[in-house]
Order: structure tokens, then sequence, then C-alpha cells
């Protein structure tokens, strides 16, 4: 009864404010927590094997068929570690502002390629066919290896969503005189609405449903807003995702 007039009003919007941002501290405490638990699972999981497979070794007794079985997981499961370990720290390099890009310019057409070559033996396992619809040559100023990085982790994806014996399609499509659209479609499990609404979400990018770490898409999103670009994402359950990523054209003056 002490505090007058309009500083009532004032207090108890401020305490509205102080409200809200302690249950948003607790919401962003709450998502590392959950995500220091998914990483933490996913790197247990092949030290686990390679621990298993190691002791089995030394103990000896084995046939070389046996021996190159077990090196061969033992070899298997570390670069999914190495994996991983990269992956989290291309991700606190992002959260922290300190990924460096070298700029250069980026033939798509070429880089695209290269990425359905690097995928072609994992795909050929489940008999998907890759294609590329790409009539000319497209220039991107970018870097080439994070640019790579993006397209192998959304081709990446494709494969392990999609069904035995279908299609992936990059599409590359000019917009205007200053931006493409590179567009990669599969025809596989596809997203659930509610799903695709988290992966969407900033924070919920870390979020996933099937085993993994959950931030392929979020580092994979964050390098195209680096390069001034975005990211759209369609899906249908049962159909199918289609991720297009939207980059600036490389200026005239660029590639001369
Ligand atoms: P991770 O790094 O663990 O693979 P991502 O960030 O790349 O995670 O993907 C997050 C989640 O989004 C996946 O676990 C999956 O549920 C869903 N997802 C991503 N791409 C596709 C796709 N092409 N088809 C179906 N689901 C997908």
């Amino acid at each position: 009864t002490r505090i007058k007039g309009n500083y009532r009003y004032e207090i108890a919007e401020l305490a509205t404010t102080i409200n809200y941002m302690a249950q948003e501290i607790v919401r962003s405490n709450q998502i590392k927590d959950d995500f220091i638990s998914s990483i933490s699972h996913e790197l247990r999981t092949p030290l686990t094997s390679i621990k298993g497979w190691s002791e089995t070794l030394v103990s000896g007794g084995y046939d070389p068929e046996e021996t190159k079985l077990g090196m061969g997981i033992i070899s298997k499961e570390s670069d999914r570690l190495i994996g991983l370990v990269e992956e989290i720290l291309d991700f606190s390099k992002l959260q922290q502002n300190e990924m460096k890009l070298s700029i250069g310019i980026v033939d798509m057409k070429v880089l695209l390629q290269e990425t359905i070559l690097n995928v072609w033996a994992k795909a050929e396992k489940k008999r998907i066919h890759l294609l590329l619809e790409c009539d000319d040559a497209v220039f991107v100023k970018g870097d080439a290896n994070r640019l790579k990085q993006v397209f192998l982790n959304l081709v990446d994806n494709a494969i392990k969503f999609s069904h035995e014996d279908s299609s992936i399609v990059l599409t590359v499509q000019s917009l205007s005189n200053q931006e493409v659209a590179i567009i990669v479609r599969d025809s596989g499990i596809g997203i659930s609405e509610a799903h695709l609404a988290k992966v969407r979400d900033r924070f919920f990018q870390v979020d996933a449903l099937n085993g993994g770490t959950g931030l392929g898409l979020a580092i994979t999103q964050q390098i195209v807003e680096l390069h001034n670009g975005r990211i759209e994402m369609h899906s249908e359950l049962g159909k199918g995702t289609q991720v297009t990523v939207i980059l600036p054209l490389a200026t005239e003056q660029a590639l001369v």
C-alpha cells in the first residue's frame, strides 16, 4: 500500500518478466541436461564395443578370421567416435561464434557431384539411387569444406531415413539473379508434424528421435546461416522429406 500509482504496475510487470526469465533458465538447463545425457549415451555405445573387442583380442586364442572381424569393428567404431567428437567441437565453435570460414568461389555442381560420390557406397548398400539435377555451373561464395559438410549431412540423413530401392534427388534451381536453391528430396519415412516443429525450433534442433545426437541439422543450419543463406524443411510422415538450402549466388565481380 506504500507503493503508489504507476509504480505498482511497473513492479508487477518486473515480477512477470523475472518469473518468465526464471522459467527460461530452467527450460534451457533442462535442454542442456538432456543434451549431455544423449551425447554421453552416443559416446558410450562405440566405446563399449571397442573395449569389449579389444579385451577379447588381447586374451588371444582367436583364429585370423575372427581377429580380422574384431579389428574391423574396432576401426569402424573408432571412426564413429571421431565423427561424434568432431560434431560436438563444431557445435561448440558455432555456439561461441568461433567457426572461421575459408571463403572462396565454389562451383555447386562440382560440390554436389563430389558429395554424391562420397556417399555412393552407403546408398548402394540400400540400393538407393542418387540423382543430381543441375544444368549449368552455379557459383556461390563460401567455404567449400563447410558447404560440403552441409550437403553430406543432408544426403546422409536422406539415406538413413529412406527405404531400400528408393531414390534421392538433388535439384539445383536458380531462384533469381541473386539466389540459388538446392533441394534434397527423399521418399523415406518422413517426419511427423510435431517432430518437425521441434527439429525446426532452434533449441530443440538438438533433438534426436532415432538415437544420434541431433547435432547434424543444428550444425547444418548454422553453417548455412554463416553463408547468409537459409534452410526450409518440408516433410510428410510416410511420404518423405524435402530440405531446401537457399544460398546467395556469387556476384559477377567476385567471379572475375
Ligand atoms: P543426427 O545428427 O543425430 O543424425 P540430425 O540433426 O541430423 O540428427 O537430425 C535430427 C532428427 O531429424 C533425426 O534424428 C530424424 O528424426 C530427423 N530427420 C532428419 N532428416 C530426416 C529425413 N531426411 N527423413 C526423416 N527424418 C529426418
